[in-house]
């Protein structure tokens, strides 16, 4: 093993990271080893994954059944091409266990590599809904602000956290965004009788209104925001979005990349709310970040427009890497570890211990905001909890976190929680332990 500072000196030369900046790159942790919801560095730091890698570990790391659910196909297929004609026996066998699995009327599977893929492959097959339907202008994409839905250009575009943007646009036309029901900073106006789910969901009514819902494709929505700072919706939001969907003809695109596979306490984030969407996309937990998968799931509905269609209006989407047969095999053994350890369950009982431990910070005069959902969870900081002004203390927080031994992501002012869903009762007081002294420590 090359010593850290070789190491180091060889990142900085060749490796280009997720949002380069050089100055983020003077002195990053380098992961050597990871057992449970803990961390190892090759300097010898441990630290518990509060983030759960980039929220998609669910069963923490080094679980020796995923390698050896990964060892064994390789050994014996380790790819194969996954296009029309051609299929493999761990992609058929996952995509028949995801049938009906997260809402009953979604039963057919594409897979992607990852959740940006998945959103695309939405995005396309939204438009491909309607021209099969004879409506070729119904292209528009309605998003939220502060949702994050990828970074290639037309998720990107979806993605309404703007720092994104400016040094790649120009984004792909017919995309646009509206307020999310975000409770802490709402940024509509709630009429009087109106919860503030009614009043944000309201919005896309109008939206649609305004555009005219013959342009508009679909609303692609994440449960719970998660990377624009663990946004949890009212109860109220999603069943009105699904009647207003309904009554003019919008596809509901429900981005489960995070809330999939157990993380909000729920098999799906959708199911608390009692609602189906049209189309889901998920990655991330359905191989807990193994190896590298996603997919869309269809409605019957929207499967129907596929599997009628004439050559010539054939759905022409395709990856190299869809179906791949290690990737679906670790997929298998991981929803099936998943169901043995009763995960979602685990993610509610450990969130609410979560989110009861983070509610008891609420007292603090920087503490602004405390919400989550299942195990995910945030903190947002405040100057002032009259005036709501930043206090720009996420950074500082966060890496007092990290010199405690808490890996944690700071958006701004707002630090989000996200740990595998095997941790301990002991391991979320650790962490409660931390993020207590963290925040005593920066202070005020
Ligand atoms: N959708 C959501 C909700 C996400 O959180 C993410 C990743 N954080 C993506 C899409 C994009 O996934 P990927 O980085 O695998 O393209």
């Amino acid at each position: 093993m090359l010593e850290q500072t070789a190491l180091l000196e060889r990142d900085r030369s060749h490796l280009l990271h997720p949002l380069h900046h050089p100055s983020a790159t003077e002195t990053p942790m380098v992961m050597e080893s990871g057992e449970g919801v803990w961390l190892k560095t090759v300097d010898g730091r441990k630290m518990i994954d509060g983030l759960a890698g980039l929220w998609n570990v669910q069963l923490g790391h080094g679980n020796r059944e995923l390698a050896e659910a990964a060892r064994a196909q390789m050994s014996t297929l380790a790819y194969a091409s996954n296009y029309a004609g051609s299929s493999n026996l761990p992609a058929i066998t996952l995509a028949d266990k995801l049938a009906g699995f997260a809402y009953p009327s979604l039963n057919a599977t594409f897979f992607t590599s990852g959740g940006a893929e998945s959103n695309e492959s939405a995005f396309k097959t939204a438009r491909y809904y309607w021209k099969r339907k004879g409506k070729p202008d119904k292209v528009k994409v309605i998003s939220r602000k502060l949702g994050y839905h990828g970074v290639t250009l037309a998720a990107m575009s979806a993605t309404g956290i703007q720092s994104y943007w400016p040094m790649f646009e120009p984004r792909v036309p017919n995309f646009l965004h509206i307020p999310p029901p975000y409770s802490f900073r709402f940024e509509g106006e709630i009429k009087s009788g109106e919860t503030l789910g009614l009043a944000a969901a309201r919005l896309l009514e109008e939206a649609i209104i305004r555009e005219g819902p013959e342009t508009v494709a679909a609303f692609i929505a994440e449960p719970v925001q998660g990377a624009g700072g663990v946004i949890v919706p009212p109860d109220d939001y999603f069943p009105r979005v699904r009647e207003i969907c309904d009554r003019y003809g919008v596809l509901l695109i429900a981005d489960e990349v995070i809330t999939g596979f157990g993380r909000t306490g729920e098999w799906f984030g959708l199911n608390r709310y009692g609602v189906q969407p049209d189309i889901m996309a998920f990655a991330k937990g359905v191989t807990s970040g193994y190896v590298p998968l996603g997919g869309i799931q269809i409605s019957d509905d929207v499967r129907e427009t596929i599997m009628t269609a004439d050559l010539e209006n054939r759905w022409m989407h395709a990856y190299t890497y869809s179906g791949h047969p290690t990737c679906c095999a670790v997929a298998v053994k991981n929803i099936e570890i998943l169901e043995r350890e009763n995960a979602p369950a685990r993610a509610a009982a450990r969130g609410e211990q979560l989110l009861t431990g983070l509610k008891a910070l609420a007292d603090h005069p920087k503490v602004g905001d405390v919400r989550g959902l299942g195990l995910m969870a945030a903190l947002e900081f405040v100057a002032d909890k009259e005036t709501k002004k930043p206090a720009n203390m996420g950074a500082k927080v966060q890496a007092a976190c990290i010199e405690r031994g808490l890996l944690v992501r700071a958006i701004g002012d707002t630090l989000a929680f996200s740990p595998p869903l095997i941790i301990s009762q002991d391991e979320v007081n650790q962490m409660l332990d931390i993020v207590r002294d963290a925040i005593e420590a920066v202070g005020d």
